[in-house]
Parts: structure tokens; C-alpha cells; sequence
């Protein structure tokens, strides 16, 4: 599992989507299974028990699918990611909760690969963005919910087009080659302890981070880049439904 976490942002992150795998993660109809039928919380503390239908949709089980891909504002969410994705050059799509395993099964490769970790990210950060808003849906309105959702994806795209400098040192830290028709990896384990740790570099970028961040992001509209070709300034807002 050690590439699957390098590429990542951070464990919480990874936490929900083992939860989410496993039907795990507190959220609508499983949280309320879980607290019926496991805690039994009926008993004691009925009021406590969550719906079984969403907040927001009248008559509909509130499922992770109807959570992350169907209410309110979700599936035009997934056709601007799907078309940040295609701008990116970045093929790979989550089209569903039940085809999460395989999408992470496919992530999992152990030869890094950059666009591999961005793909995968922007996947994640979606669903983040949402399981993040929804700890407060039920006291929100469903205007207020739509906000704090693009509000969330904006800041956490953002955050991931920060990364590319640091998926690079990851990359290159776990990378492997080939010599003489062996697989060898750059450094073993013990080398890789003594490298120094990832940083994000906004201001000092590499002119290979900026070949990364041409090829990657800058098809998608949502960065320039400054004329010195030591930074990169990002907006990111303009491109989600509003
Ligand atoms: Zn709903």
C-alpha cells in the first residue's frame, strides 16, 4: 500500500475511502443502519438516529450513490470534474460508489506515474468535497449545501494543483528504471529516509515542474504561468457550475 498513501494528500482522506469501500462511512442509510441495528441506539437515543432519507430530496434513501453522485448539485459537479479531466489529458472516471474498489484497484500501480496521482486526486477531492459538506447538511438548505460544496472543491482543486512539485519528489523518491532489462527502483528503502522530505514550492518552481504543470493543468484554464517560469497563479472557481 505504500504508493496508493504517497499519492494521496492526506490519511483522513484515505480513512473515508477504506470507510466508503466498506460501507463504512457514517453517512445516511448506513450510518442508520449501523446505529440501529449495531448500537441499538432506538432504544436510548432515537433522536439521534439519522434519517434514512436525504435532507434535501423528499422520499429518497439517502445511499452514498445518491449522496456522491445524484443530489442537487452532483451531477453537474461530475461533468465539469469529467471535463477538467479531459482538458487535463487525464482518462481515467468515477462513474459511480460501486466502481470505486476497481477505480482504486487501477490506482494502485506500483510504477509511479504523475498523471496517475493527479487523475486519482481530482477523483478523491470530489468526493471529499462532498463528504466534508455533508457533516453539516442537515442543518443546511439546499442552496447552502450546493455552496459549501463548490466552495470545498474549489479550495481542495486548488490545493492539489499546489502538489504537482510534490508528486514529482514522490515520484521520483519511489520511481523505479530499467537497466539491462531489470526493474530497479531509484532507491531502496533505506535511501529513501534519507531524502529530504517533499515541500511544497509555489514560488521556486523547477522548470520540470513547469513542463509537469503545462502538460498537466495548463490545457484545463485554471492556471497561467508567470513569464519567469518560477511560479504559477491559479483560479479555479470560474470553471465550476455556479
Ligand atoms: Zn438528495
Amino acid at each position: 500500500m505504500q504508493s496508493i498513501h504517497d499519492s494521496f494528500v492526506d490519511s483522513k482522506y484515505m480513512d473515508m475511502i477504506i470507510k466508503l469501500i466498506h460501507d463504512a462511512l457514517y453517512m445516511g442509510q448506513m450510518a442508520r443502519h449501523y446505529q440501529i441495528n449495531i448500537k441499538h441506539m432506538d432504544k436510548y437515543w432515537p433522536h439521534l438516529i439519522t434519517a434514512e432519507h436525504c435532507y434535501h430530496c423528499q422520499h429518497q434513501v439517502s445511499t452514498y450513490q445518491h449522496e456522491f453522485f445524484e443530489c442537487g448539485i452532483m451531477p453537474q459537479i461530475w461533468t465539469t470534474i469529467n471535463h477538467i479531466l479531459d482538458d487535463a489529458g487525464l482518462p481515467h472516471r468515477l462513474a459511480s460508489i460501486a466502481a470505486l474498489p476497481e477505480f482504486l484497484y487501477d490506482a494502485h500501480n506500483p510504477s509511479f506515474n504523475l498523471s496517475r496521482i493527479v487523475n486519482t486526486n481530482v477523483i478523491m477531492v470530489t468526493l471529499k468535497s462532498v463528504w466534508d459538506a455533508y457533516q453539516n447538511k442537515r442543518d443546511m438548505t439546499a442552496d447552502q449545501y450546493r455552496a459549501d460544496i463548490l466552495r470545498r472543491l474549489s479550495m481542495y482543486l486548488t490545493n492539489e494543483i499546489k502538489m504537482i512539485p510534490c508528486h514529482r519528489d514522490n515520484a521520483y523518491k519511489h520511481g523505479c528504471l530499467i537497466l539491462n532489462g531489470t526493474r530497479r527502483r531509484n532507491f531502496d528503502e533505506r535511501q529513501k529516509m534519507l531524502l529530504s522530505k517533499p515541500r511544497l514550492r509555489i514560488h521556486t518552481l523547477t522548470e520540470p515542474d513547469i513542463l509537469a504543470y503545462e502538460e498537466i493543468w495548463l490545457p484545463t484554464g485554471m492556471i497561467s504561468i508567470a513569464d519567469d517560469r518560477r511560479s504559477i497563479a491559479i483560479g479555479v472557481t470560474p470553471r465550476l457550475p455556479t
